[in-house]
């Protein structure tokens, strides 16, 4: 018992020591030649290749076992229907908390003209590059990812929509194999569900190394001092993103779900902290799926569908995130958005969110679209690309945290009475 406790102390300390060794020592400090940012970088990455390692085998076995055990049930027209409700809910709530933030802090109007460094005018100059897709073809992209040509491929690539798609199909072909083949496949995939969630759990225990390293190299870069420099617009995004994540999430848990909200953030801990410091929640969703089965107590029923196709296309944060950006370059550019022009915007907010991959920066593309489509200046993301990478990982944690509501909203929803019936995780652990 004593054990389980000093986890969460351990992971929140590494926080705060990356973030105060990360902002004093900065990136060129090293010992004997060795610079400590190059070291960190390493161990980040091995700890982020670790996580993305189980990504794939994870969901994919997760999803055909779930499906292959209750394949035959059906349900699933209401069980999508109510995902993607509370998916679109969630996030057009997020919006609106952003829009509303950003019209009253009014982050914008306060400052005259874009200032933009070298390193900002490259960023910039290597995302247009890549050329911004229209919002349509983010939209079919989307689409047509669902269904891949080449499954290998899907799977090597981690094209989650894909992976999906294939588990899908898969685990209910399952349940029509004769029995006996339909036995060992069933037990196969369970088999390997089960280990890959042990392999997670392994991973976890070095949770406050990765963690350390990930968040210092982060800060080592950016610094405290953007984030002053652009202390308004930062607020604004953290504001808004704090009332969507312990106030509307809390409320919807509360009176929607009918559960205890504290209880759910507790169970939801390693998996928040890991998208702090990953900044992705792709490489998030073993943990994710470990929290919500195992310690939310979800049916992998629930859990296989509704948490990877979150991590997927239920991007709250981000779509928040992008609101506010795209009306704060308004506002710095002195043009005025009228009612219509800013329902356009939490439209495309919406829709654009939906083809945010779950890697660090990925919105950035997502806010160049809304610029295009509004008419606003494309270089206008360069006023606020330096504290992109920080407020990243605030809106990859709120990313999923809702992902997780949703699964949790979902599973009342359909009467399973055991979710966090318990904050005893420890009796929920295998
Ligand atoms: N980093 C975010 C995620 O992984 C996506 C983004 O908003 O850039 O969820």
């Amino acid at each position: 018992m004593r054990k389980k406790h000093k986890r969460p102390w351990g992971v929140f300390l590494a926080i705060i020591l990356a973030i105060l060794f990360g902002s004093f020592v900065g990136k060129e400090a090293g010992l004997f030649g060795v610079s400590f940012y190059s070291v960190f970088d390493i161990v980040g990455t091995i700890f982020l290749n670790a996580l993305t390692l189980v990504v794939v085998p994870l969901v994919s076995s997760s999803i055909i076992s779930g499906i292959a055990k209750i394949g035959g049930e059906g349900g699933f027209g209401r069980l999508g229907a109510k995902m993607f409700t509370f998916y679109i809910g969630t996030s057009l709530i997020a919006i609106l908390i952003g829009l509303l933030f950003v019209n009253l802090i009014g982050p914008g109007h306060s400052q005259i003209a874009p200032v933009m460094n070298a390193t900002d005018t490259a960023q910039l100059g290597q995302l247009q590059a890549k050329g911004v897709p229209t919002e349509g073809q983010t939209l079919i992209g989307v689409l047509i990812s669902i269904v891949p040509s080449n499954i290998l491929s899907a799977f090597t690539k981690g094209e989650m929509l894909g992976l999906i798609f294939f588990s899908l199909i898969f685990g209910y072909a399952i349940t029509k194999v004769e029995s006996h083949a339909a036995g060992i496949l069933k037990g196969f995939f369970q088999g390997i569900f089960q280990a890959m969630i042990h392999f997670t759990h392994i991973i976890m225990k070095f949770l406050p190394y990765g963690v350390f390293c990930l968040v210092a190299k982060v800060f080592m870069v950016s610094g405290m001092g953007s984030l002053q420099s652009l202390g308004l617009f930062t607020l604004t995004v953290l504001v808004g993103l704090a009332v969507f994540m312990f106030i509307a999430l809390p409320l919807l848990l509360k009176y929607v779900g009918k559960v205890q909200p504290i209880r759910h953030f507790k169970a939801m801990f390693p998996a928040l902290v890991t998208a702090f410091s990953t900044s992705s929640s792709s490489a998030t969703l073993p943990v994710t799926i470990d929290c919500v089965e195992k310690r939310a107590g979800v049916s992998n029923r629930i859990c296989s569908l509704v948490v990877p196709l979150g991590t997927s296309i239920n991007m709250s944060g981000s779509a928040l995130y992008e609101c506010v950006a795209a009306m704060y370059i308004a506002q710095v550019y002195g043009i005025s958005l009228s009612f219509s022009t800013q329902f356009l915007v939490v439209l495309m907010a919406l829709i654009t969110s939906i083809g945010v991959a779950g890697i660090p920066s990925a919105s950035l593309v997502a806010i160049l679209i809304i610029l295009r489509v509004i008419g606003l200046p494309l270089e206008g993301i360069g006023l606020f690309i330096a504290v992109d990478r920080l407020l990243d990982m605030c809106r990859t944690t709120v990313n999923v945290f809702s992902d997780s509501c949703c699964a949790i909203l979902v599973a009342r929803s359909e009467g399973e009475e055991q979710v966090l019936a318990t904050d005893n995780f420890e009796s929920m652990e295998r």
